[in-house]
């Protein structure tokens, strides 16, 4: 025992000594002693007063309480003397709400407008056109340098780890525009249709971004005006295999009312398995076409494909989406190109059957043993979107509470668990930088890790009445969320006015129920591990150039950091 406080430095022995009212006079020898002598009275084991559907819990744990409130565990009283000397400080930190009896909640402090100095810098550093954050990319390069100059700033100790997984790479921005040549019927040689020198050629071009943004992992493909064979087949829903046929050398054209990753490699395949030169997806429905300042459109959004059901690449299919207008007037165009000459350019420049480094930094804050509970949140974006909801509000929490466990436990010491704090690079892709770097940890993490705390979108829209006001909290352990759901009530008191404006709730979801939409996935499907996570509504821009600083609400984040960061406080240094 005595070996753990030979380790802490003449000051921090002394502080120790202060804060239980003994002499500071001596050699460290005597401060060691003295402190001894003092923790072998203070420790007097009392009856532990747990709620009955705790109990098997304290059995497991073997976790008993001192006389003056604070819960201590056989592992800590044995192992170690840091605990005793930690909850001491705790006093100072939190003294009344560890009083009580009950297991004891204190809300952590959590500093929202410095979310929103976290966030506003991650969105400045996305790219000087497009705004994205993209894996692989200069611009994640410059986000991790700044993640990991913050946690330096912290005091953190850094861990960092590259990841060579399947990405794509966007050369060049993407093009779709189309042309009516124009008609020369005095002329003896009429210009080449649509070609620099034909005048009178009634060209429109769609807008990167706006009417049009590129889906995961499109192939590359240049159409050219010239190229007059080309035209846009229609295949309505995807649902109709002649369709498909038919489209074959040939752009295609879905109609859809909704996007998911299943849905695009779906059909992905289908344009690889049918030949197709392109596929375009119209969308039709869904959050993109309610935003109030373009009434009427839908608009175009990223999603990618999942590479491990896609098998080949194809390596030479354009894929896009865009906007339901966009959609409208190429098929009406195309519609009868047998009547009306009109040409196709689209242009798609990317490399998507190779691999590219994805970057996970990590903060780490030693605890008093190596287990350990991992806090994260993805750093990238997808390539067209700022992401200031998606997800640099996830990371902006994660970088708060790094800064206020890592002020925490310099004031009362460490925690039980070593905690860490990392970014995932390769999430919008396909959950890349997270699954490398659990596969890669499988064997410590199994063992060591306690909790894996996701934040992805913990963020609710600035426009509460229009939007919507919902925060879930989920989980695959119905303890945590029994935890949880108790510190959502400490919350509810001490912070009523905020907590009024939200309809917080809690769902339970067995290992085999947890959606793999975010970075949580890994974590259960791999090896099987408790995570819980929040996320909030209202980002109807999720994924488009409109994920931006206008929509940010750093109070909702203020309650999910503060509702799950309290859960870490508790479990490292309340329990
Ligand atoms: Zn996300």
């Amino acid at each position: 025992m005595a070996e753990d406080l030979e380790s802490l430095s003449v000051p921090e022995l002394k502080k120790i000594l202060k804060n239980k009212n003994l002499p500071v006079s001596g050699r460290k020898s005597d401060l060691i002693k003295r402190l001894v002598d003092e923790n072998a009275k203070d420790i007097q084991i009392s009856i532990p007063l747990y709620s009955e559907n705790n109990l098997w819990r304290r059995l497991v744990n073997k976790k008993w309480e001192l006389s003056n409130g604070y819960v201590i565990s056989a592992v800590h009283v044995f192992v170690s003397l840091m605990v005793i000397l930690s909850t001491a400080g705790l006093g100072a930190y939190a003294v009344s709400q560890f009083n009580s009896k009950t297991p004891d909640y204190t809300l952590i402090q959590f500093d929202s407008s410095k979310a929103r100095e976290y966030t506003q810098m991650l969105v400045d550093l996305g790219h000087p056109e497009w705004n994205g954050r993209m894996s692989g990319s200069v611009e994640e390069q410059a986000t991790v340098d700044a993640i990991q100059q913050n946690f330096t700033e912290m005091g953190l100790m850094l861990q960092y780890e590259t990841f060579n997984v399947p990405m794509f790479e966007i050369r060049s921005e993407p093009e779709l525009s189309m042309c009516v040549p124009g008609e020369y019927p005095f002329s003896l040689q009429s210009p080449t249709p649509c070609g620099t020198t034909d005048i009178n050629a009634e060209i429109i071009t769609f807008n990167h971004l706006t009417d049009f943004v590129l889906q995961g992992y499109s192939g590359t493909r240049e159409i050219q005006f010239w190229q007059d064979e080309f035209t846009i087949a229609n295949l309505s829903d995807g649902s109709d295999d002649s369709l498909w046929d038919n489209a074959s050398g040939q752009v295609g054209l879905l109609w859809l009312d909704s996007v998911g990753v299943t849905s695009n490699t779906e059909f992905y395949a289908k344009a690889r398995d049918s030949s197709l030169a392109g596929l375009i997806i119209a969308i039709e429905k869904g959050n993109t076409c309610k935003l109030p300042s373009l009434e009427g459109t839908c608009i175009p959004f990223f999603k990618t494909v999942d590479v491990t059901e896609l098998g080949t690449m194809p390596t030479d299919i354009a894929f896009i989406m865009v906007s339901n207008d966009v959609g409208k007037t190429l098929s009406d165009t195309f519609g009868n190109k047998d009547q009306n000459d009109v040409r196709l350019n689209l242009v798609t420049d990317v490399y998507n059957d190779g691999t590219m480094d994805v970057r996970v930094p990590c903060g780490v804050l030693p605890g008093q043993t190596d287990e350990l509970i991992i806090i994260g949140g993805h750093h990238d974006t997808t390539y067209n979107a700022p992401g200031a909801v998606d997800d640099s509000s996830g990371v902006a929490n994660v970088l708060e509470l790094a800064r206020q466990f890592s002020l925490l436990s310099n004031e009362i010491g460490p925690s039980y668990y070593t905690i860490k704090f990392c970014t995932w690079g390769g999430e919008e892709e396909g959950l890349h930088g997270s699954t490398a770097y659990v596969e890669m940890h499988s064997i410590e993490l199994s063992e060591m890790l306690r909790l894996y705390v996701n934040f992805d979108m913990p963020h609710v829209d600035i426009d509460l009445e229009t939007r919507g006001n919902s925060i879930s909290f989920y989980g695959n352990g119905i303890e945590d969320l029994e935890h949880i759901s108790n510190i959502v009530e400490v919350f509810k008191k001490e912070q009523p006015e905020i907590s009024s404006k939200y309809d917080l709730s809690y769902f339970y979801q067995s290992d085999d129920e947890v959606a793999c939409s975010s970075d949580h996935c890994p974590f259960v499907k791999k090896i099987n591990k408790d995570i819980v996570g929040s996320y909030g509504g209202g980002s109807w821009e999720y994924h488009t150039y409109l994920d931006d600083m206008s929509r940010f609400n750093e109070e909702s984040l203020f309650v999910t950091g503060t509702i799950l960061g309290s859960y870490v406080l508790y479990l490292g240094w309340g329990e």
